[in-house]
Protein backbone atom coordinates (compact mmCIF):
# COMPACT_ATOMS: atom_id res chain seq x y z
CA UNK A 1 0.00 0.00 0.00
CA UNK A 2 1.44 3.34 -1.32
CA UNK A 3 2.39 6.05 1.93
CA UNK A 4 0.29 9.36 1.79
CA UNK A 5 2.10 12.22 1.67
CA UNK A 6 1.77 13.14 5.59
CA UNK A 7 3.39 9.76 6.70
CA UNK A 8 6.42 10.29 4.49
CA UNK A 9 6.90 13.48 6.02
CA UNK A 10 6.50 11.75 9.89
CA UNK A 11 9.65 9.69 8.44
CA UNK A 12 11.75 12.39 7.37
CA UNK A 13 13.96 15.10 9.15
CA UNK A 14 11.53 17.88 8.96
CA UNK A 15 14.82 20.23 9.36
CA UNK A 16 14.23 21.91 5.53
CA UNK A 17 17.57 21.97 4.68
CA UNK A 18 16.72 22.47 0.81
CA UNK A 19 19.44 19.82 0.23
CA UNK A 20 16.62 17.99 -1.86
CA UNK A 21 15.87 20.84 -4.20
CA UNK A 22 12.37 21.71 -2.15
CA UNK A 23 11.61 24.74 -0.31
CA UNK A 24 10.35 22.04 2.45
CA UNK A 25 10.26 18.72 3.54
CA UNK A 26 6.62 18.19 3.13
CA UNK A 27 7.10 19.82 -0.42
CA UNK A 28 9.35 17.01 -0.64
CA UNK A 29 7.42 14.52 1.06
CA UNK A 30 4.29 15.33 -1.52
CA UNK A 31 6.70 14.62 -4.56
CA UNK A 32 7.83 11.27 -2.84
CA UNK A 33 4.07 10.01 -2.52
CA UNK A 34 3.60 11.52 -5.98
CA UNK A 35 6.12 9.44 -7.27
CA UNK A 36 8.20 12.17 -8.68
CA UNK A 37 11.24 12.47 -6.36
CA UNK A 38 12.96 9.20 -4.23
CA UNK A 39 14.08 9.24 -1.06
CA UNK A 40 17.82 9.23 -2.29
CA UNK A 41 17.16 12.99 -2.74
CA UNK A 42 17.28 13.52 0.80
CA UNK A 43 20.80 13.32 2.41
CA UNK A 44 20.31 13.52 5.97
CA UNK A 45 17.43 10.77 6.14
CA UNK A 46 18.20 8.00 8.59
CA UNK A 47 18.65 4.65 7.30
CA UNK A 48 15.53 3.46 8.23
CA UNK A 49 13.56 6.08 6.60
CA UNK A 50 15.80 5.37 3.50
CA UNK A 51 14.32 1.52 3.89
CA UNK A 52 10.87 2.13 4.46
CA UNK A 53 10.30 4.92 1.73
CA UNK A 54 12.31 2.71 -0.38
CA UNK A 55 9.81 0.89 -1.90
CA UNK A 56 7.17 4.25 -1.84
CA UNK A 57 9.58 5.75 -4.13
CA UNK A 58 10.35 2.96 -6.51
CA UNK A 59 8.20 4.14 -9.69
CA UNK A 60 4.94 2.88 -9.85
CA UNK A 61 5.63 0.95 -12.76
CA UNK A 62 9.32 -0.39 -12.89
CA UNK A 63 11.48 -0.66 -15.43
CA UNK A 64 12.47 -3.65 -17.73
CA UNK A 65 15.63 -4.02 -19.82
CA UNK A 66 15.39 -6.08 -23.08
CA UNK A 67 18.77 -6.22 -24.50
CA UNK A 68 22.32 -4.63 -23.79
CA UNK A 69 24.38 -1.64 -24.82
CA UNK A 70 23.24 0.98 -27.21
CA UNK A 71 20.28 -0.63 -28.48
CA UNK A 72 18.72 -1.91 -24.83
CA UNK A 73 14.94 -1.35 -24.93
CA UNK A 74 13.32 0.01 -21.68
CA UNK A 75 10.13 -0.85 -20.96
CA UNK A 76 8.20 0.86 -18.37
CA UNK A 77 9.60 2.97 -15.63
CA UNK A 78 6.83 5.44 -16.26
CA UNK A 79 5.65 7.81 -13.39
CA UNK A 80 2.34 9.76 -14.81
CA UNK A 81 -1.18 8.92 -16.28
CA UNK A 82 -1.27 12.04 -18.45
CA UNK A 83 1.78 13.14 -20.04
CA UNK A 84 1.05 16.49 -19.09
CA UNK A 85 1.63 15.93 -15.67
CA UNK A 86 5.32 15.71 -16.22
CA UNK A 87 6.53 13.46 -19.36
CA UNK A 88 6.44 9.82 -21.08
CA UNK A 89 10.37 8.13 -20.55
CA UNK A 90 9.90 5.28 -22.92
CA UNK A 91 8.56 5.28 -25.86
CA UNK A 92 6.53 1.98 -26.97
CA UNK A 93 8.84 -0.73 -28.46
CA UNK A 94 7.71 -2.18 -31.90
CA UNK A 95 8.99 -5.76 -32.56
CA UNK A 96 8.80 -7.38 -35.65
CA UNK A 97 8.22 -11.14 -35.86
CA UNK A 98 9.95 -13.70 -38.15
CA UNK A 99 8.79 -17.58 -38.21
CA UNK A 100 11.92 -19.89 -37.81
CA UNK A 101 9.57 -22.09 -40.21
CA UNK A 102 10.74 -20.21 -42.74
CA UNK A 103 13.67 -21.51 -44.80
CA UNK A 104 16.96 -19.89 -45.40
CA UNK A 105 16.64 -17.54 -47.82
CA UNK A 106 13.03 -16.48 -46.83
CA UNK A 107 14.34 -15.84 -43.21
CA UNK A 108 17.30 -14.12 -44.52
CA UNK A 109 14.96 -12.10 -46.68
CA UNK A 110 12.63 -11.19 -43.80
CA UNK A 111 15.75 -10.09 -41.36
CA UNK A 112 16.75 -7.79 -43.99
CA UNK A 113 13.39 -5.92 -44.26
CA UNK A 114 13.09 -5.40 -40.50
CA UNK A 115 16.58 -4.20 -40.45
CA UNK A 116 15.52 -1.60 -43.18
CA UNK A 117 12.58 -0.50 -41.45
CA UNK A 118 14.28 2.38 -40.54
CA UNK A 119 13.64 6.37 -41.22
CA UNK A 120 14.61 9.61 -40.45
CA UNK A 121 11.59 12.19 -39.39
CA UNK A 122 13.16 15.95 -38.37
CA UNK A 123 16.51 14.98 -37.65
CA UNK A 124 15.84 11.47 -35.62
CA UNK A 125 16.04 7.95 -36.91
CA UNK A 126 12.88 5.54 -36.44
CA UNK A 127 13.67 2.61 -36.37
CA UNK A 128 11.75 -0.78 -35.26
CA UNK A 129 13.21 -1.45 -31.91
CA UNK A 130 13.34 -5.54 -31.92
CA UNK A 131 12.99 -8.84 -33.35
CA UNK A 132 10.36 -11.74 -32.05
CA UNK A 133 11.47 -14.99 -33.39
CA UNK A 134 8.39 -16.95 -33.11
CA UNK A 135 8.83 -21.04 -32.70
CA UNK A 136 6.45 -22.02 -35.47
CA UNK A 137 8.64 -25.45 -36.37
CA UNK A 138 8.27 -27.19 -33.22
CA UNK A 139 12.13 -27.76 -33.44
CA UNK A 140 14.17 -26.38 -30.61
CA UNK A 141 17.66 -26.69 -32.53
CA UNK A 142 15.86 -25.02 -35.78
CA UNK A 143 14.46 -22.14 -33.36
CA UNK A 144 18.02 -21.75 -31.73
CA UNK A 145 19.42 -21.12 -35.15
CA UNK A 146 17.03 -19.22 -36.34
CA UNK A 147 17.33 -16.58 -33.26
CA UNK A 148 21.00 -16.63 -33.64
CA UNK A 149 20.58 -15.79 -37.22
CA UNK A 150 18.14 -12.80 -36.06
CA UNK A 151 20.73 -11.72 -33.68
CA UNK A 152 23.32 -11.89 -36.45
CA UNK A 153 21.29 -10.26 -38.81
CA UNK A 154 19.32 -7.67 -37.29
CA UNK A 155 21.57 -6.04 -34.82
CA UNK A 156 18.70 -5.81 -32.05
CA UNK A 157 17.62 -7.23 -28.79
CA UNK A 158 15.09 -10.56 -29.60
CA UNK A 159 11.69 -11.68 -28.08
CA UNK A 160 11.98 -15.06 -28.29
CA UNK A 161 8.53 -16.58 -28.57
CA UNK A 162 8.18 -20.61 -28.04
CA UNK A 163 7.70 -23.38 -25.70
CA UNK A 164 10.35 -23.86 -22.77
CA UNK A 165 12.35 -26.23 -24.28
CA UNK A 166 13.02 -23.93 -27.62
CA UNK A 167 13.98 -21.16 -25.43
CA UNK A 168 16.30 -23.39 -23.50
CA UNK A 169 18.20 -24.40 -26.72
CA UNK A 170 18.25 -20.51 -27.71
CA UNK A 171 19.54 -19.64 -24.92
CA UNK A 172 23.49 -20.91 -24.29
CA UNK A 173 24.56 -18.58 -27.24
CA UNK A 174 22.03 -15.80 -26.49
CA UNK A 175 21.50 -15.55 -22.81
CA UNK A 176 24.55 -12.19 -22.24
CA UNK A 177 22.14 -10.18 -24.93
CA UNK A 178 19.07 -10.19 -22.16
CA UNK A 179 17.08 -11.54 -24.79
CA UNK A 180 12.78 -11.32 -23.27
CA UNK A 181 11.44 -14.74 -23.06
CA UNK A 182 7.93 -15.46 -23.98
CA UNK A 183 6.91 -19.13 -22.82
CA UNK A 184 3.33 -19.54 -24.10
CA UNK A 185 0.24 -19.82 -21.60
CA UNK A 186 0.70 -22.50 -18.96
CA UNK A 187 4.55 -22.14 -19.10
CA UNK A 188 4.75 -19.37 -17.79
CA UNK A 189 6.48 -20.93 -14.20
CA UNK A 190 8.81 -22.86 -16.39
CA UNK A 191 9.91 -20.34 -18.37
CA UNK A 192 10.38 -18.30 -14.75
CA UNK A 193 12.81 -21.02 -13.67
CA UNK A 194 14.58 -20.65 -16.89
CA UNK A 195 14.62 -16.77 -16.83
CA UNK A 196 15.30 -16.31 -12.63
CA UNK A 197 19.18 -17.86 -12.95
CA UNK A 198 20.17 -15.42 -15.92
CA UNK A 199 18.56 -13.11 -14.59
CA UNK A 200 16.35 -12.59 -18.08
CA UNK A 201 13.15 -10.49 -18.62
CA UNK A 202 10.66 -12.65 -19.07
CA UNK A 203 6.56 -11.90 -20.75
CA UNK A 204 4.04 -13.44 -18.38
CA UNK A 205 0.93 -13.91 -20.54
CA UNK A 206 -2.64 -14.88 -19.21
CA UNK A 207 -6.09 -14.28 -19.81
CA UNK A 208 -7.55 -11.00 -18.14
CA UNK A 209 -6.57 -8.79 -15.03
CA UNK A 210 -7.59 -11.79 -12.85
CA UNK A 211 -5.32 -14.44 -14.50
CA UNK A 212 -2.48 -12.24 -14.87
CA UNK A 213 -2.42 -11.40 -11.39
CA UNK A 214 -2.06 -15.44 -10.45
CA UNK A 215 0.50 -15.61 -13.80
CA UNK A 216 3.00 -12.73 -12.01
CA UNK A 217 2.29 -14.20 -8.80
CA UNK A 218 3.60 -17.44 -9.60
CA UNK A 219 6.74 -16.02 -11.92
CA UNK A 220 7.44 -13.94 -9.28
CA UNK A 221 7.71 -16.66 -6.16
CA UNK A 222 9.41 -19.15 -9.03
CA UNK A 223 12.14 -16.29 -8.86
CA UNK A 224 12.00 -13.99 -12.29
CA UNK A 225 12.05 -10.12 -11.63
CA UNK A 226 12.32 -8.72 -14.79
CA UNK A 227 8.23 -9.11 -15.66
CA UNK A 228 6.13 -8.28 -18.44
CA UNK A 229 2.47 -8.23 -18.48
CA UNK A 230 0.48 -9.82 -21.22
CA UNK A 231 -3.50 -10.00 -20.92
CA UNK A 232 -3.70 -11.43 -24.19
CA UNK A 233 -7.07 -9.57 -25.63
CA UNK A 234 -8.93 -11.14 -27.88
CA UNK A 235 -9.94 -7.37 -30.09
CA UNK A 236 -9.35 -3.98 -30.38
CA UNK A 237 -11.62 -2.85 -27.64
CA UNK A 238 -10.20 -5.17 -25.32
CA UNK A 239 -6.74 -4.86 -25.26
CA UNK A 240 -7.07 -0.89 -25.45
CA UNK A 241 -9.09 -1.31 -22.28
CA UNK A 242 -7.17 -3.72 -20.37
CA UNK A 243 -4.06 -1.86 -21.42
CA UNK A 244 -5.56 1.07 -19.46
CA UNK A 245 -7.00 -0.74 -16.48
CA UNK A 246 -3.28 -1.84 -15.64
CA UNK A 247 -1.89 1.15 -16.00
CA UNK A 248 -4.48 2.84 -14.02
CA UNK A 249 -3.97 0.05 -11.68
CA UNK A 250 -0.25 0.41 -11.22
CA UNK A 251 0.01 4.76 -11.35
CA UNK A 252 -2.65 5.49 -9.95
CA UNK A 253 -3.70 3.15 -7.39
CA UNK A 254 -0.10 1.46 -6.61
CA UNK A 255 -1.51 -2.31 -7.52
CA UNK A 256 2.30 -3.90 -7.68
CA UNK A 257 0.69 -7.21 -7.82
CA UNK A 258 0.02 -5.84 -11.86
CA UNK A 259 2.07 -2.93 -11.84
CA UNK A 260 4.52 -4.07 -14.77
CA UNK A 261 4.99 -3.04 -18.53
CA UNK A 262 2.54 -4.47 -20.84
CA UNK A 263 3.23 -6.49 -23.92
CA UNK A 264 0.04 -7.14 -26.43
CA UNK A 265 0.95 -9.40 -29.82
CA UNK A 266 -0.45 -7.95 -32.94
CA UNK A 267 0.03 -10.65 -34.77
CA UNK A 268 -1.04 -14.50 -35.23
CA UNK A 269 -4.16 -13.15 -36.93
CA UNK A 270 -5.08 -10.21 -34.31
CA UNK A 271 -7.53 -8.26 -35.93
CA UNK A 272 -7.13 -4.57 -36.45
CA UNK A 273 -3.63 -5.25 -35.59
CA UNK A 274 -2.85 -1.89 -36.71
CA UNK A 275 -5.63 0.31 -35.34
CA UNK A 276 -4.88 -1.12 -32.10
CA UNK A 277 -1.24 -0.38 -32.31
CA UNK A 278 -2.39 3.12 -32.85
CA UNK A 279 -4.27 3.31 -29.90
CA UNK A 280 -1.76 1.52 -27.87
CA UNK A 281 0.98 4.04 -28.28
CA UNK A 282 -0.89 6.79 -26.61
CA UNK A 283 -2.63 4.27 -24.56
CA UNK A 284 0.52 2.61 -22.32
CA UNK A 285 0.96 -0.27 -24.88
CA UNK A 286 5.15 -0.77 -23.64
CA UNK A 287 5.73 -3.82 -26.58
CA UNK A 288 4.06 -4.31 -29.49
CA UNK A 289 4.66 -6.99 -31.69
CA UNK A 290 3.57 -6.92 -35.46
CA UNK A 291 3.55 -9.04 -38.33
CA UNK A 292 3.97 -6.54 -41.37
CA UNK A 293 7.51 -5.45 -42.34
CA UNK A 294 5.81 -2.88 -45.06
CA UNK A 295 7.03 0.14 -44.38
CA UNK A 296 3.54 2.11 -45.07
CA UNK A 297 2.37 0.17 -42.18
CA UNK A 298 5.05 0.78 -39.83
CA UNK A 299 6.41 4.49 -40.40
CA UNK A 300 2.98 5.99 -39.45
CA UNK A 301 3.01 4.11 -36.49
CA UNK A 302 6.57 5.33 -35.60
CA UNK A 303 5.74 8.62 -36.39
CA UNK A 304 2.86 8.70 -34.20
CA UNK A 305 5.12 7.41 -31.20
CA UNK A 306 7.78 10.14 -32.05
CA UNK A 307 4.88 12.68 -31.36
CA UNK A 308 3.63 11.44 -28.34
CA UNK A 309 6.81 10.77 -26.67
CA UNK A 310 8.30 14.51 -27.30
CA UNK A 311 8.40 16.13 -24.24
CA UNK A 312 5.92 18.92 -24.49
CA UNK A 313 8.12 20.88 -22.12
CA UNK A 314 11.08 20.31 -24.49
CA UNK A 315 10.61 21.09 -27.84
CA UNK A 316 12.46 19.64 -30.50
CA UNK A 317 14.86 22.00 -31.98
CA UNK A 318 17.78 22.73 -34.12
CA UNK A 319 21.00 25.04 -33.63
CA UNK A 320 20.72 28.58 -35.07
CA UNK A 321 22.47 29.93 -37.48
CA UNK A 322 23.30 29.76 -41.74
CA UNK A 323 22.62 26.71 -43.50
CA UNK A 324 23.66 26.49 -47.24
CA UNK A 325 20.98 24.82 -49.19
CA UNK A 326 22.10 23.45 -52.80
CA UNK A 327 25.22 25.49 -54.26
CA UNK A 328 24.11 28.33 -52.60
CA UNK A 329 26.31 31.67 -53.05
CA UNK A 330 26.51 35.62 -52.35
CA UNK A 331 23.68 35.88 -54.92
CA UNK A 332 21.02 33.21 -53.36
CA UNK A 333 17.99 34.24 -51.44
CA UNK A 334 17.92 33.98 -47.50
CA UNK A 335 14.78 32.88 -46.39
CA UNK A 336 14.55 32.62 -42.44
CA UNK A 337 12.67 30.74 -40.18
CA UNK A 338 12.61 29.80 -36.69
CA UNK A 339 14.37 26.84 -34.79
CA UNK A 340 11.12 24.17 -33.97
CA UNK A 341 12.45 21.08 -35.91
CA UNK A 342 9.38 20.59 -37.39
CA UNK A 343 9.16 23.90 -39.25
CA UNK A 344 13.25 23.61 -39.98
CA UNK A 345 13.42 20.18 -41.62
CA UNK A 346 9.63 21.30 -43.84
CA UNK A 347 10.99 24.39 -44.51
CA UNK A 348 14.49 22.63 -45.83
CA UNK A 349 12.60 20.07 -47.33
CA UNK A 350 10.63 22.88 -49.35
CA UNK A 351 13.48 24.92 -50.22
CA UNK A 352 15.57 22.07 -51.80
CA UNK A 353 12.22 20.77 -53.70
CA UNK A 354 12.63 23.89 -55.54
CA UNK A 355 15.66 23.31 -56.76
CA UNK A 356 16.97 27.33 -55.99
CA UNK A 357 20.15 27.33 -54.16
CA UNK A 358 19.34 29.10 -51.04
CA UNK A 359 20.63 30.21 -47.52
CA UNK A 360 18.24 29.12 -44.78
CA UNK A 361 18.39 31.65 -41.50
CA UNK A 362 17.40 29.56 -38.64
CA UNK A 363 16.29 32.05 -35.79
CA UNK A 364 17.06 30.72 -32.14
CA UNK A 365 13.53 30.66 -30.51
CA UNK A 366 13.21 28.30 -27.85
CA UNK A 367 12.17 25.65 -30.62
CA UNK A 368 9.05 27.64 -31.02
CA UNK A 369 7.34 27.18 -34.22
CA UNK A 370 6.53 30.63 -36.17
CA UNK A 371 3.31 31.70 -35.42
CA UNK A 372 4.06 30.60 -31.30
CA UNK A 373 7.38 32.28 -31.74
CA UNK A 374 6.11 35.90 -32.49
CA UNK A 375 2.96 35.78 -30.00
CA UNK A 376 6.03 34.71 -27.75
CA UNK A 377 7.38 38.34 -28.37
CA UNK A 378 10.83 35.97 -29.64
CA UNK A 379 10.39 36.29 -33.54
CA UNK A 380 9.91 40.26 -33.85
CA UNK A 381 11.27 43.04 -35.73
CA UNK A 382 13.86 43.64 -33.12
CA UNK A 383 15.25 39.93 -32.71
CA UNK A 384 15.36 39.46 -36.50
CA UNK A 385 17.17 42.62 -37.25
CA UNK A 386 19.92 41.35 -34.81
CA UNK A 387 20.30 38.10 -36.22
CA UNK A 388 20.45 39.92 -39.80
CA UNK A 389 23.46 42.14 -37.83
CA UNK A 390 25.43 39.08 -35.91
CA UNK A 391 24.70 36.00 -37.61
CA UNK A 392 27.12 36.58 -40.34
CA UNK A 393 24.55 36.75 -43.43
CA UNK A 394 25.72 39.88 -44.33
CA UNK A 395 29.33 38.20 -45.29
CA UNK A 396 27.83 35.37 -47.03
CA UNK A 397 25.38 36.98 -49.50
CA UNK A 398 26.64 40.43 -51.17
CA UNK A 399 22.55 41.71 -51.71
CA UNK A 400 20.13 42.52 -48.34
CA UNK A 401 16.80 40.91 -49.20
CA UNK A 402 15.34 38.49 -46.77
CA UNK A 403 12.69 36.31 -47.02
CA UNK A 404 10.11 36.77 -44.25
CA UNK A 405 7.30 33.88 -43.27
CA UNK A 406 3.91 35.14 -44.68
CA UNK A 407 2.53 34.62 -41.01
CA UNK A 408 4.67 37.19 -39.99
CA UNK A 409 4.24 39.82 -42.47
CA UNK A 410 3.14 42.28 -40.52
CA UNK A 411 6.79 42.42 -38.96
CA UNK A 412 8.07 43.30 -42.46
CA UNK A 413 8.13 47.32 -42.31
CA UNK A 414 9.90 47.25 -38.80
CA UNK A 415 12.64 44.75 -39.92
CA UNK A 416 13.47 47.09 -43.21
CA UNK A 417 13.80 50.04 -40.60
CA UNK A 418 15.56 48.61 -38.05
CA UNK A 419 18.38 46.59 -40.66
CA UNK A 420 18.17 48.43 -43.45
CA UNK A 421 17.70 44.94 -45.32
CA UNK A 422 14.56 44.61 -47.94
CA UNK A 423 11.88 42.19 -46.69
CA UNK A 424 9.76 39.99 -49.27
CA UNK A 425 7.16 38.67 -47.73
CA UNK A 426 6.93 34.66 -48.82
CA UNK A 427 4.34 32.38 -48.51
CA UNK A 428 1.57 31.64 -45.80
CA UNK A 429 2.51 27.60 -46.14
CA UNK A 430 5.85 26.41 -46.56
CA UNK A 431 4.50 24.25 -49.25
CA UNK A 432 3.97 27.06 -51.40
CA UNK A 433 8.14 27.90 -51.59
CA UNK A 434 9.15 25.78 -54.24
CA UNK A 435 6.81 27.61 -56.73
CA UNK A 436 7.56 31.17 -54.61
CA UNK A 437 11.43 30.90 -55.00
CA UNK A 438 11.31 29.84 -58.66
CA UNK A 439 9.27 32.61 -59.57
CA UNK A 440 11.51 35.18 -58.07
CA UNK A 441 13.35 37.33 -60.56
CA UNK A 442 17.22 37.20 -60.28
CA UNK A 443 17.36 40.87 -60.22
CA UNK A 444 15.62 40.97 -56.40
CA UNK A 445 19.46 39.52 -55.16
CA UNK A 446 21.15 41.96 -56.95
CA UNK A 447 24.43 43.22 -55.33
CA UNK A 448 23.50 45.92 -52.80
CA UNK A 449 26.00 49.30 -52.16
CA UNK A 450 27.29 48.50 -48.65
FE1 LIG B 1 13.82 17.92 4.38
FE2 LIG B 1 15.54 16.09 3.51
FE3 LIG B 1 14.71 17.97 1.87
FE4 LIG B 1 16.33 18.60 3.88
S1 LIG B 1 16.82 17.30 2.14
S2 LIG B 1 14.48 19.72 3.21
S3 LIG B 1 15.65 17.21 5.44
S4 LIG B 1 13.47 16.41 2.81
Amino acid sequence: MALTALEIYKLLPKTNCKECGFPTCLAFAMQIAAGKAGIDQCPPASEEAKETLGAASAPPLPKVIVGTGERAVILGDEVVLYRHEKTFYHPTAFAISVSDALDDDAFRDRIRRIRSLSFERMGETLAVDMVAVRCDSGDPARFAAAAAAAKEGAGKPLLLSGPCDALAAALPSLGPDRPLLSPPVGEGEAGARLAAPLGLPLVVRAKGIDGLEKALAAARAAGACDLVADPMPASLPDAVSLSVYLRRLAILHRAREVAFPTAFDLGNGFPSPFAAASLLVPKYGSLLVLDSDDPADIFPLLTLRQNIFTDPQKPIQVEAGIYPIGKANGSSPVVITTNFSLTFFTVRSDIEASRVPAHLLIADCDGMSVLTAWAAGRFTGESIAKILSESGIAGAVSHRTLILPGMVARLSGKIEELSGWRVLVGPQESSALPSYLRRLPPAAFAPADV
